[in-house]
């Protein structure tokens, strides 16, 4: 056990992150308390704008990528790499206020606790520190989710990303443009490089909620293997066509929502599985359905079970498609197989944890983070703070007041260490 390198917080500093929380939640704000700012739209360009002036206000450089991610650079041993942490402000539609956006503050609260620190202290560390906001991580209004993470570890192709359009027909490029926030370089690379990342977020599940642990250490994430799909069948009139001549799409889509709950029922806990979104064409009330399109998700801690639900649901879709006389085309498809954190990472966590007095537990997560990305890329340390009963992408979504500011101390001393090379050294971006 060793003492922590950085003053603990005060009073102050846990009134300024909750008025600074309270003030970025009003950018979007929906009745119920949550929060509607899907990416690169009006209010999260609002809510960039906050964050830049914020950070620009305390010394840092903000500046963006070619696909909007917003870094805000603070130099502090001239030349080192980078340690980078943040989140996402992006919201999912009528989503909580918490997801991402307290992740990006935290970040932006440590690191500039770090910068008085070294300011007080004339100390100096070895490596540099990066505020992130990763572009588009929810992926409801553009997918795949964590575009902008994807396209910086080099997983999805920078044109691919900003040529992606949204259900009005405007692209990536074009909306990044609206806003002001593509860049016209990557901003990390070879003259400017990572080292490691840090991200806090909050659960999204009932595992830190349920035991009354303040901190979760992730340790793994969840595979998933989502898709866009169209059940294609043909339009016709409800009252005058016979049932036997329909190819009703809808009836079809409806199979394969009831099909992916079934799946559930016969591979267990270990197994999630869903229909987020669903249009049908041309959605009349007196048309039979010519076509639906669906986005499915499937999700399980194990490959090898999410493998073989995968393979039973194509089954159904064979099924399916002779049953409501419909054909089921693939559309899109964004995986992940399920992924270790490193272990360092968890240990650093952990130790940290422990220094502070803080009550910790390792968790797995069931969601994707823009850190799953990361972690391919550089050391990664992935923390949770709880959520109250696991709400969340729903306004309801709620971490209480004291678990927000230790997640702040922690996040600020993990960062620290990280400053100070305890994680893996100088791994490099090409
Ligand atoms: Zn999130």
């Amino acid at each position: 056990m060793s003492a922590p390198t950085t003053p603990r917080t005060s009073p102050e500093a846990d009134r300024a992150l909750l008025a600074d929380f309270a003030a970025m939640s009003a950018f979007g704000a929906t009745p119920a308390g949550g929060v509607e700012r899907q990416a690169a739209t009006p209010d999260d360009a609002a809510t960039r704008a906050w964050l830049a002036e914020w950070l620009t206000a305390r010394g840092f450089t903000v500046v963006h990528d070619r696909v909007g991610n917003m870094f805000g650079l603070l130099e502090l041993s001239p030349g080192a790499p980078y340690v980078l942490a943040g989140s996402h402000l992006d919201s999912q539609p009528r989503g909580g206020r918490f997801d991402g956006a307290y992740g990006v503050l935290a970040a932006a609260h440590a690191a500039d606790r770090l910068r008085r620190h070294y300011a007080q202290t004339g100390t100096t560390p070895q490596f540099n520190v990066a505020v992130v906001n990763w572009f588009n991580e929810e992926g409801s209004r553009f997918k795949p989710s964590m575009m902008g993470s994807a396209v910086f570890v080099g997983e999805l192709p920078l044109d691919t990303a900003l040529a992606t359009t949204d259900t009005a027909g405007v692209s990536v490029a074009e909306a990044l443009d609206a806003i002001g926030a593509r860049g016209e370089t990557d901003v990390f690379g070879r003259a400017r490089r990572v080292a490691s990342y840090a991200e806090i977020h909050i659960e999204q599940g009932r595992e830190l909620d349920k035991s009354g642990t303040t901190l979760g250490l992730v340790d793994r994430t969840w595979a998933a293997n989502k898709y866009e799909i169209a059940v294609v069948g043909s339009q016709g009139h409800t009252g005058a066509t016979a049932i036997a001549d329909r190819q009703d799409a809808l009836y079809g889509a409806a199979l394969i929502v009831v099909a992916l709950r079934e799946l559930t029922e016969r591979f267990g806990e270990e197994l999630h599985t869903s229909c987020g979104q669903l249009n049908v064409y041309p959605n009349s009330p007196v048309v039979v359905a010519r076509e639906v399109r669906m986005h499915l998700d499937l999700r399980s801690p194990s490959d090898e079970l999410l493998a073989a639900a995968d393979d039973a649901l194509r089954a159904r879709f064979a099924e399916i498609e002779l049953q409501a006389d419909v054909a089921i085309e693939r559309r899109f498809a964004h995986t992940w197989k399920g992924h270790v954190y490193q272990p360092e990472g968890v240990a650093l966590a952990r130790s940290v944890a422990e220094d502070l007095g803080v009550s910790a537990m390792v968790v797995r997560t069931r969601a994707g983070h823009d850190s799953t990305n990361m972690k391919d890329l550089v050391p990664t340390v992935m923390l949770f703070v709880p959520s109250v009963e696991g709400i969340s992408h729903a306004e309801a979504e709620f971490t209480a007041d004291e678990d927000l500011c230790t997640g702040v101390d922690v996040l600020t001393e993990t960062l620290a260490r990280m400053l100070d090379g305890a994680l893996h050294r100088s791994e490099t971006r090409s």
